[in-house]
């Protein structure tokens, strides 16, 4: 399979051991992006990170494994019943005080991580991204977009992003 290499800024160290072993010279950029049109995939910059930032990923992801109808609709069952845990924390967070509101939301945070665990599993992708927050803010106000029903990507916003609507 053929891969790259992506380095995890936020656990690197800046020794630039990477620099020194990369044949390719892809490794050194000015935005520490490792190039991945310079990198041959050999694997020399992760084996010498000292702090295990260098990942060598895939071109290509094999797709989902098929599932029968019977276990995507227990899927969608589990799914929905977290999608109500995580609803009956959140009221729960509202009436209680201080120490509860933090055991609450933390547990509406857990039950929504694995709601949407589960929804992955069943075939959704949960666009959840910045870009994509972005994109929706977008076209609520584009006339390009007029034909889109609004009350659906303001829906889908709320959805997506409850933490704006606090
Ligand atoms: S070897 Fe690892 S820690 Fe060092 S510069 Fe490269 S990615 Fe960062
Ligand atoms: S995998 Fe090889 S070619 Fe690619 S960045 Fe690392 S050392 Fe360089």
């Amino acid at each position: 399979m053929k891969r790259y290499a992506v380095r995890n800024l936020r656990m690197c160290t800046k020794d630039c051991l990477c620099l020194f072993v990369c044949p390719t010279g892809a490794t050194d950029t000015e935005n520490s992006v490792i190039d991945k049109t310079k990198c041959i995939g050999c694997g020399a910059c992760a084996d010498a990170c000292p702090a295990k930032a260098i990942s060598l990923v895939p071109y290509a992801y094999p797709p989902q494994q098929p599932k029968t109808p019977q276990v995507i609709t227990a899927l969608h069952y589990l799914g929905r019943s977290k999608a109500s845990a995580e609803s009956a924390a959140l009221r729960l967070a509202e009436a209680a005080g201080d120490g509860m509101y933090r055991l609450m939301k933390g547990i509406a945070a857990s039950e929504r991580i694995l709601g949407a665990d589960l929804m992955r599993e069943a075939g959704y992708m949960l666009p959840q991204s910045e870009n994509t927050r972005a994109f929706l803010q977008n076209i609520q106000h584009d006339p390009d977009y007029a034909d889109l029903p609004a009350d659906t990507v303001n829906r889908l916003l709320e959805l997506l992003y409850p933490d704006d609507t606090e």
